[in-house]
């Protein structure tokens, strides 16, 4: 039979980069993918561009953790956004920075950033098992032995890193099933939630005005009237409600308070006060009287929001804008400035960029990632309880948690 010194479950982004660094430690690697192809995930992130990580200090990869933030101290000074920029780059990717510090291969292809990653393993001599789905870890008196497949293959070895990511978008492997594995050899699971998605919304009229991306809006987000979060940016509305790059960090905010009593304010003109956009729109109102208030509309907002905002201001689309009473003009202003949404849930596992909980970090070695309850046995990625904001920081913990557990494994 079969003996390898480091077993790696799931060849994910954390998998990969697992494989990577035990096999410069010339350790003899097999690693082990359900599917028929390695890094199905990192295809579809950053919108199939893959945002790499951040170029940010540490301190703001820490501040962009929302859990457990401490847990990831030794993994982000072991490994960091620099090394992990520095790897990529040194395996031949071209790499470049977009706002906020976002790190994307030049070519914009997230499938670059998969093929250097299985061809720096096959390089290093990795052995890959493909279709292959581990069932149960072999554990004798709490050491790891080995893991067993689902077609009964037993496969012995002194580590097993375990990397099989969260439960979000089921179809690219990550199910869930390796919290059972966890779980099986007396691992606490912190129950997983689905982060990073969009929010339904009691609005209904989100509908009308589906695909309407705004660019350069704010929004704030509030629990029991409290403000959780507030930023400046682009959204979307959506048939259900809302999306887009605030929203989903604004939906992580609402997993710690729970959505009840949850809203969104969005602010479509934060760079003018209330009283300077009520001014404006007098003067516009005033240089063309006899305008149609739905035309006057289009210079405020885009096309798609027009009937809505008939809707929500109560002023007749066909009223002509010298007609618009001071009141209405108010409302408008209002409508503006506190667009108010209810938000009745978040879109769940099957759209949630990431997943929140998992493994319980109170049984992981933050220095090596090895288990404190069985011995041999580590982890990487999604899978322990650790998630990050969007900008990069999920393949940041997956890339770091990775590099550390086949530093130490
Ligand atoms: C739409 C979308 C966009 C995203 N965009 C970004 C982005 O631009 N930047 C960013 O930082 N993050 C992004 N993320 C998050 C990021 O993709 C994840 O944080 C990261 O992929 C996690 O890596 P992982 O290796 O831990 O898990 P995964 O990538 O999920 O890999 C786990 C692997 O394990 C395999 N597996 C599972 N169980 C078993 C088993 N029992 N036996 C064998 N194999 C198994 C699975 O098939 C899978 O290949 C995005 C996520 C989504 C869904």
């Amino acid at each position: 039979m079969n003996k390898y010194d480091i077993i790696i479950v799931g060849g994910g982004a954390a998998g990969m980069m697992a494989a990577s660094r035990a096999s410069k430690r010339h350790k003899r690697v097999l690693l082990i993918e359900r599917n028929k192809r390695l890094g199905t995930k990192i295809l579809i992130t950053g919108k199939g561009r893959c945002n790499i990580t951040n170029d940010c200090d540490i301190e703001e990869l820490l501040n962009q953790t929302c859990r457990n933030k401490h847990f990831m101290y030794s993994a982000y000074y072991t490994f960091s956004n620099t090394a992990i920029m520095e790897y990529f780059e040194n395996q031949g990717l071209v790499l470049k920075t977009e706002r906020g510090k976002r790190v994307f291969p030049q070519s914009d292809r997230a499938s670059d950033v998969r093929d250097i990653l299985r061809a720096d393993i096959e390089r290093s001599g990795v052995t890959i098992l493909y279709n292959a789905m581990v069932k149960n870890l072999l554990v004798d008196e709490e050491q790891v032995e080995g893991v067993i497949t689902e077609s009964g293959q037993k496969l012995l070895a002194s580590s097993v890193i375990l990397a099989c990511g969260g439960q979000s978008y089921k179809l690219t492997g990550s199910d869930g099933n390796g919290y059972m594995l966890a779980k099986q050899v007396g691992h606490k699971i912190v129950e997983p939630k689905a982060s990073l998605t969009g929010v339904y919304t009691k609005e209904s009229w989100t509908e009308k005005a589906m695909g309407v991306t705004m660019k350069n809006v704010k929004v704030i987000a509030t629990y029991k009237n409290k403000k959780l979060y507030e930023e400046i940016g682009e959204m979307l509305f959506t048939h259900f409600g809302l999306s887009g790059p605030l929203i989903l960090t604004a939906s992580r905010y609402f997993l710690d308070t729970g959505y009840e009593h949850a809203k969104i304010i969005l602010d479509v003109k934060p760079g003018l006060s209330e009283e300077k956009l009520y001014k404006r729109i007098c003067r516009d109102f005033d240089e063309s009287p006899k305008k149609q208030y739905d035309n006057a509309l289009r210079k405020l907002v885009p096309a798609n929001m027009v009937i809505p905002m008939i809707m929500l201001t109560g002023i007749n689309g066909e009223k002509q804008v010298n007609q618009i009473s001071k009141e209405e003009r108010r409302k408008l202003v209002d409508t503006l400035k506190n667009m108010t949404f209810i938000i009745t849930g978040g879109r769940g596992f099957k759209e949630a960029i990431i997943t929140a909980g998992g493994v319980s970090t109170k049984e992981i070695n933050p220095s090596t990632m090895e288990s404190k309850k069985v011995k041999g046995l580590y982890f990487a990625g999604e899978m322990i309880d650790v998630d990050a904001f969007t900008g990069g920081f999920n393949l940041t913990i997956a890339f770091s948690t990775g590099y550390l557990a086949g530093d130490q494994a």
